[in-house]
């Protein structure tokens, strides 16, 4: 056997599940198919018990310049309520590159541009086709367990289950990053809950720093089933006005899946020895607005329950569902109640106001616990 783990993808759920599993002895390939470090489009907002999940504290030189230290909550009708959070705010082109440095620096082997091209399942070990495009190189390696880690437009489980994606797209995201000036604040997270603007999750502004180290204002939106852009259109002219947004747009960032998001299916945590994690898992969650927590959960759950499973011969399968059995049921809980249940924006209001305090009063209760439980044990917020 040439590996005992090997990770298709280099974001967050691959490099946790890759640090992990070299720290219990296991040999492990995880592989990224873009040069790192890579973009990736994401808001890129994090909890503090992000660094819990992570077992690792975020050096500072990975966060951007703005640390985010409110939550400033739109509803339809424009009423804004505001609450004091703490939450991390980096870029994940230097943030996930140093995921995959410390996942190396705890023995993981990594491969980048290079392309988890299918996976051949045998009785007790996977073969996996790899691509190096650049060398114009095709090989092949032998893992004992298989993990897919490669987000939203999932590679492996595509191909063991066809019907769970399609070959279009079936939503998206836009971001606009603008250089100016904006009566904003540069320390807040801006949400904005609004059918008009976005029919996956709220549409949101914030602060955030780019390559050359300059801050810049992000507005963004997303959709599932729909043209992205009519909804960002709509959304940045309200925002320009509102906030009297002042500045060029730099940089403009699309981000597409072919998951089905509403798929009753739509969390699968694998079969045999191949175990999904993160937003190949299906964990990426719109009512929270967040996918990262879950991934880098995921990841550390599933080397977990390899180790598990290769020291007491057991499947490893069963052992990652028992585990994951918690975020599974809160996903597809939360999968429920996404906002296209709501037919109007007068229907989104009525469900807002009389949930907010209840979850407002549930997420001070569940941080304080997260407190005292360990990495592997935190409840994913907002609960
Ligand atoms: C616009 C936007 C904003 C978001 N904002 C937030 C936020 O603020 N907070 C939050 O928590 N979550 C946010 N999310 C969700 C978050 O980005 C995801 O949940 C998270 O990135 C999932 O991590 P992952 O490791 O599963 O997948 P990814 O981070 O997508 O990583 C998958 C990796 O696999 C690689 N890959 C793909 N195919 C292959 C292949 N065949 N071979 C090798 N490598 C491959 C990809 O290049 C990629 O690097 C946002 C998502 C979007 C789209």
């Amino acid at each position: 056997m040439d590996y005992d783990v090997f990770i298709a993808g280099g974001g967050i759920a691959g490099s946790t599940a890759a640090r992990f599993a070299a720290k219990y002895g296991l040999k492990t390939l995880f592989v990224e198919r873009h040069k790192t470090p890579r973009n990736k489009p994401c808001s890129g907002i994090q909890f503090g018990y992000f660094e819990k999940m992570l077992g690792v504290k975020v050096p500072r030189e990975r966060l951007c310049n703005y640390q985010l230290k409110k939550i400033k909550l739109h509803l339809p009708d424009g009423k804004s309520f505001g609450s004091k959070f703490h939450m991390l705010n980096f870029m994940r082109k230097p943030f996930d590159d140093w995921l995959n440095i410390i996942a190396q620096k705890a023995g993981a082997e990594f491969l980048d541009d290079c392309i988890c091209q299918k996976v051949e399942e045998k009785d007790d070990y996977n073969i996996i086709t790899l691509v190096k495009p650049k060398q114009k190189e095709t090989f092949e390696i032998k893992a004992k367990y298989v993990i897919d880690a490669t987000g939203l437009r999932p590679k492996i489980r595509s191909q063991l289950r066809p019907q769970d994606t399609s070959s279009g797209s079936e939503g998206g995201t836009l971001n606009y990053y603008i250089d100016g000036e904006a009566d904003l604040d540069p320390e807040a997270l801006y949400q904005f809950w609004n059918l008009d603007w976005g029919n996956a999750m709220f549409a949101w502004i914030y602060n955030k720093t780019l390559d050359d180290g300059k801050d810049y204002w992000v507005v963004g939106t997303g959709g599932n089933n729909i043209d992205v852009q009519e909804y960002q259109d709509r959304f940045y002219n309200a925002m320009k006005e509102k906030y009297n947004i002042n500045g060029n747009i730099v940089k403009r960032e699309g981000y597409k899946t072919n998951m089905d998001m509403y798929a009753k299916d739509r969390v699968w945590l694998g079969q045999n020895r191949i175990l999904m994690v993160g937003d190949a898992a299906g964990l990426i969650d719109q009512v929270r607005g967040v996918g990262m927590d879950s991934a880098a959960m995921s990841g550390r759950i599933a080397a977990r329950a390899i180790a598990y499973a290769e020291k007491k011969n057991k499947s490893v399968l069963e052992k990652y569902t028992k585990l994951m059995s918690r975020i599974t049921r809160q996903t597809i809980r939360n999968q429920q109640r996404e906002l296209n249940v709501h037919k109007s924006n007068e229907e989104l209001q009525i469900y807002m106001e009389s949930t907010m305090m209840k979850m407002g009063l549930k997420m001070v209760f569940q941080a304080l616990l997260n407190k005292f439980r360990s990495g592997e044990k935190q409840y994913l917020l907002p609960p």
